[in-house]
C-alpha cells in the first residue's frame, strides 16, 4: 500500500502541513502507511469559521432539514463503505471489528435522523416539558426552551473506533445545528480522514460545518467560549489535562468525557453451571474480550462469580478463549485481529504486569507474539484474583486490549460493593433469570455505572450486547468513566444545545415555540380547520362547537352497545356511594366520541386519519342531562414529506358551566 499523506480539513479546504509530519504503522504489518500533521494550522481562524460561516447556517435549518442531512451523509458513507473497509484492516480489525465502527457509525447517523423527524419539530427551537402556569389570571406564564449553541464542538476521538466514535458525536452535534472540528487519533486517524471526505464529497454539508485536524490541536483550547463543547474520547490522563485547561474553566466550557472504564460483568448467584445465564455469560465474557481485540471502552475487564462457580468460569472461559484464531484480519477464519499499534501492545503489556501482581494469569501468555511479524498482536490474557478486596489493581488498572480478570464475591451485596469499586464505568451485565436479584443489583449498583444489562435466557437472543454502546440509549458514566454522557437519542441533542426559561405572555411564548400554549389567542375563522390543508393552518386557529346534552337514554344506549356496564355508569346508588361521584356519570368514551361527533367535518379533505390521543385527562364528570362543547385547536404542525404531516390538535371539552370536563391533545395524519 503507498503511504498516505493525510491532510487536514480547515476553512473549507484540505492544508497540507509543511513539516513536523509524524508516521503512523499499519497494526498489521508494521509497515509506515501514512504521514499525518497539523503544523501551521491558524486554530483561532478555524473556530472563527465555524462560528461565523458553519454555526450560521446550520442553525438557519429546521431539526428536520439538519436530520435529513443526516440520512444523506450516512447514504454516502454506506455507498463507499468499502473504501473504509480497506483502511479497517490495517488498524488490526476484522471486518466483523470494522462492521461496528464502519457500519455502526453509519447506523448512528440513520437513528439520529429518524429520531429527529420523529422526536424533533420542523422547527428551530426545542421546547423542553411543559407550560408553568406563573400566575392566577394565566397572563405571565413560564416555558423551558432549548436553542443551539453558537460556538464549535470539538471532538477529540480515541483510536479505537475512528469512523464510529467520529459520526456518535456528529451525528447529535449537526442535529443541535452546531458546527464542529474533529480531531481523531493520530494512530488511527486514516480512516476517519477518509469518511471525512466521503462526507464533504457528498456535498450536503453547509460550509464551515465540519473541519478536521491531523495532528495536534495547537492552541485551539485557548480560544475556547461558553458557546463551544469539547467532546473527548481517550485516557483518563489526557482528558485530566484538557479539562484542567484554564480556558475551560474560566469560560465554563462543556467538557464531555468519555475515559477509562473498568466495566464488570457478574454471574448472577441463581446462575451456576448448567443454567442458560451461565452459559451466556462465559460467552460473553470471551466475546468482549476478543471483539476488535478487546479495544473497546465498554468491554469487560473484571467478570465476577459466586465463589463456588469460579472454578467452573475459569474452566469454561479458558476453554473458549483457546478456540480464538489470532492473526492478520483479512484472512479467512481469523477471530481476533491485532491491536492498534504496537505502542498500544506495550501499554497493555505492562498494564498486565501491573495486573498480575496481585492477580496471576490462567490463560494466555502476554510475551508471546502469536503471529510472526513487527504487527502488534497479543494472545487474550485472563487473569484471576482470588482476594478481589486485597487487589486494587484489578479495579484500577485498565489493559486496553483482549485482557480481563475474573473474580469470586461472596454475596450479592459483595458483588454490588466489587462493581461499585471501579469508581464508575461505562457498562455493567448482570446475568440472572431472578428478578429479585436483578432489582437489587440496580438499587446498589445503578448509581455507579452509565448502563447496565441485563441479560436472561428470554433475552438473549435479541440482545445487542454488553459492549454495544447504541444512539438511543445514554453512552457515558460516572468519575472514572469521565462523568459525561453522549447520545442516549434526544438527549444527546441538548449536549449541543443551551437551555432557557422563558418567561412572558402565553402569546409571545407561543410565538416563540411555534406551539399553541394554553392561554395564548385561539383565533375562529369562517373555514372549518379539517379543510384547510397544513400550510394553511395557522398556529392557535381555533373550532368552537355547538353544544349537545348528554342524556341518560345515551349512556344506557352506549354502555349495552360497548358492553361497558361499569357500575358509575348504570348504577345509581353505587354511582353516588363512590367518594367521586353524585350519581351515575356519562363514560369516558362516551364523552371523546360526541367530541369528535361535534368537530368533525366528514367529506374527505386534508385530513387522513385520526393517529392517535396522548395526555388525555377526564377532569369534571358529566352527568346525565349536563351539556358538552368541544374547542379544537391547532397546536403545533409539522409537515413529513410531500404527501403527508401531522397536526397536533389541543381538545379541551367543557360542560354548560365552563368547566372543563376533559382535555387532550389529538394527533391527526394531514395533507400537507
Ligand atoms: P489519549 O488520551 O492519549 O488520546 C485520545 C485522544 O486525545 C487522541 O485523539 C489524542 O490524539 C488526543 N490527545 C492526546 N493528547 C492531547 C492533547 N494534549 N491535546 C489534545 N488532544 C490530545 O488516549 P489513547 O488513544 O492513546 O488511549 C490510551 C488509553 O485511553 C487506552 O489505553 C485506554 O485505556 C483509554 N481509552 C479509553 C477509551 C474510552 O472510550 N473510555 C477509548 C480509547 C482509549 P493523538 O492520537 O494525536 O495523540
Amino acid at each position: 500500500m503507498k503511504t498516505l499523506n493525510l491532510l487536514n480539513y480547515a476553512q473549507d479546504g484540505w492544508y497540507q502541513a509543511p513539516g513536523g509530519l509524524a508516521e503512523v504503522q499499519s497494526a498489521v504489518t508494521g509497515e509506515v502507511i501514512a504521514t499525518t500533521g497539523s503544523q501551521g494550522l491558524d486554530f483561532k481562524a478555524m473556530l472563527d469559521h465555524a462560528r461565523t460561516v458553519g454555526g450560521p447556517a446550520l442553525r438557519a435549518m429546521t431539526f428536520h432539514e439538519r436530520a435529513w442531512m443526516l440520512k444523506d451523509l450516512a447514504n454516502a458513507i454506506m455507498a463507499r463503505k468499502e473504501e473504509l473497509y480497506a483502511l479497517n484492516y490495517q488498524t488490526g480489525a476484522t471486518r466483523t471489528d470494522g462492521w461496528i465502527d464502519i457500519e455502526g457509525g453509519a447506523g448512528t447517523l440513520y437513528s439520529f435522523s429518524s429520531k429527529g423527524r420523529r422526536e424533533l419539530p420542523n422547527q428551530r427551537v426545542l421546547i423542553d416539558g411543559n407550560m408553568e402556569p406563573l400566575s392566577k389570571g394565566g397572563t405571565f406564564v413560564g416555558q423551558h426552551v432549548w436553542t443551539s449553541l453558537q460556538g464549535v464542538a470539538v471532538h477529540i476521538n480515541a483510536f479505537n473506533f475512528p469512523v464510529w466514535g467520529m459520526l456518535e458525536k456528529l451525528a447529535p452535534t449537526f442535529l443541535a445545528g452546531v458546527p464542529a472540528i474533529v480531531k481523531p487519533a493520530s494512530s488511527t486517524g486514516y480512516l476517519a480522514e477518509q469518511c471525512v471526505r466521503i462526507m464533504l464529497e457528498a456535498d450536503v454539508l453547509p460550509k464551515g460545518a465540519l473541519q478536521l485536524v491531523m495532528g495536534g490541536v495547537g492552541d485551539l483550547m485557548d480560544h475556547l467560549t461558553c458557546q463551544d463543547v469539547v467532546s473527548f474520547t481517550g485516557s483518563a490522563a489526557t482528558a485530566m489535562k484538557l479539562q484542567s485547561h484554564p480556558v475551560i474553566a474560566r469560560e465554563s466550557v462543556r467538557f464531555i468525557a468519555e475515559r477509562d472504564s473498568l466495566n464488570a460483568s457478574i454471574l448472577g448467584p441463581d446462575a451456576g453451571p448448567g443454567t442458560p445465564e451461565f452459559d451466556l455469560f462465559v460467552k460473553e465474557v470471551a466475546r468482549e474480550m476478543t471483539v476488535k481485540a478487546g479495544q473497546k471502552c465498554t468491554a469487560i475487564r473484571r467478570a465476577m462469580a459466586p465463589a463456588e462457580h469460579i472454578d467452573a468460569v475459569q474452566e469454561a472461559l479458558s476453554a473458549r478463549l483457546a478456540k480464538v484464531k489470532i492473526g492478520d484480519p483479512r484472512e479467512e477464519g481469523v477471530t481476533m485481529g491485532a491491536l492498534a499499534s504496537r505502542s498500544q501492545l506495550e501499554a497493555v503489556r505492562s498494564a498486565v504486569e501491573e495486573l498480575s501482581k496481585s492477580a496471576r494469569i490462567v490463560s494466555g501468555d502476554p510475551a508471546a507474539s502469536p503471529v510472526q511479524g513487527n504487527g502488534a498482536f497479543i494472545e487474550p490474557i485472563l487473569l484471576r484474583s482470588d482476594d478481589p478486596w486485597g487487589s486494587d489493581a484489578v479495579h484500577d488498572v485498565e489493559a486496553f486490549g483482549p485482557v480481563s480478570t475474573i473474580m469470586p464475591y461472596r454475596d450479592l451485596a459483595d458483588a454490588v460493593a466489587l462493581a461499585n469499586r471501579g469508581m464508575g464505568s461505562l457498562a455493567l451485565s448482570l446475568f440472572t433469570f431472578d428478578p429479585k436479584v436483578a432489582e437489587e443489583f440496580v438499587l446498589g449498583a445503578g448509581a455507579f455505572h452509565g448502563r447496565m444489562m441485563i441479560l436472561d435466557r428470554t433475552s438473549a437472543k435479541e440482545s445487542t450486547g454488553h459492549g454495544s454502546p447504541l444512539p438511543v440509549l445514554v453512552h457515558g458514566g460516572p468519575g472514572r468513566a469521565g462523568g459525561g454522557e453522549e447520545m442516549g437519542g434526544v438527549r444527546g441533542v441538548t449536549h449541543y444545545m443551551q437551555r432557557t426559561a422563558l418567561q412572558g405572555s402565553p402569546a409571545l411564548l407561543s410565538g416563540i415555540v411555534k406551539q399553541w400554549l394554553p392561554g395564548a389567542p385561539k383565533p375562529e375563522g369562517d373555514v372549518h380547520p379539517f379543510r384547510k390543508r397544513i400550510s394553511e393552518l395557522e398556529v392557535g386557529y381555533t373550532l368552537k362547537t355547538a353544544s349537545r346534552t348528554v342524556t341518560l337514554e345515551d349512556v344506557e344506549h352506549f354502555a349495552h352497545f360497548t358492553g361497558d356496564t361499569f357500575y358509575a355508569h348504570m348504577d345509581e346508588e353505587a354511582a353516588k356511594a363512590s367518594p367521586i361521584f353524585e350519581g351515575r356519570v356519562a363514560h369516558g368514551y362516551l364523552i371523546l366520541s360526541f367530541a369528535a361527533g361535534l368537530f368533525v367535518e366528514p367529506a374527505p379533505g386534508p385530513v387522513l386519519a385520526n393517529t392517535g390521543l396522548e395526555n388525555l385527562r377526564f377532569m369534571t364528570p358529566l352527568y346525565p342531562g349536563d351539556s358538552m362543547r368541544v374547542e379544537l385547536t391547532v397546536k403545533s404542525k409539522s409537515v413529513r414529506d410531500e404527501e403527508k404531516g401531522e397536526v397536533r390538535w389541543a381538545v379541551y371539552i367543557f360542560n354548560q358551566k365552563d368547566e372543563v370536563v376533559a382535555t387532550y391533545d389529538l394527533l391527526t395524519m394531514n395533507r400537507p
